[in-house]
C-alpha cells in the first residue's frame, strides 16, 4: 500500500552530477535531504550522493 510518507526522492553524485540513483525515504524519519555514499559507475568509485528534487 502506498503511504505520502514513503516518498520518491532521486540520488545526484556530488563529483559528476548524475542522477545515478532513485530511492525512496520515510518522510518523517528523513525530514531532512538525504546523504548517502553510494557507488557511482562514472567516477567509478564511492562518492557523495544527495537528495534532489
Ligand atoms: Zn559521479
Amino acid at each position: 500500500m502506498a503511504s505520502d510518507k514513503r516518498v520518491k526522492v532521486t540520488l545526484e553524485c556530488t563529483e559528476c552530477k548524475r542522477r545515478n540513483y532513485i530511492t525512496k525515504k520515510n518522510k518523517v524519519n528523513n525530514r531532512e535531504r538525504i546523504e548517502l555514499s553510494k557507488y557511482c559507475r562514472f567516477d567509478r568509485k564511492h562518492t557523495l550522493h544527495k537528495e534532489t528534487r
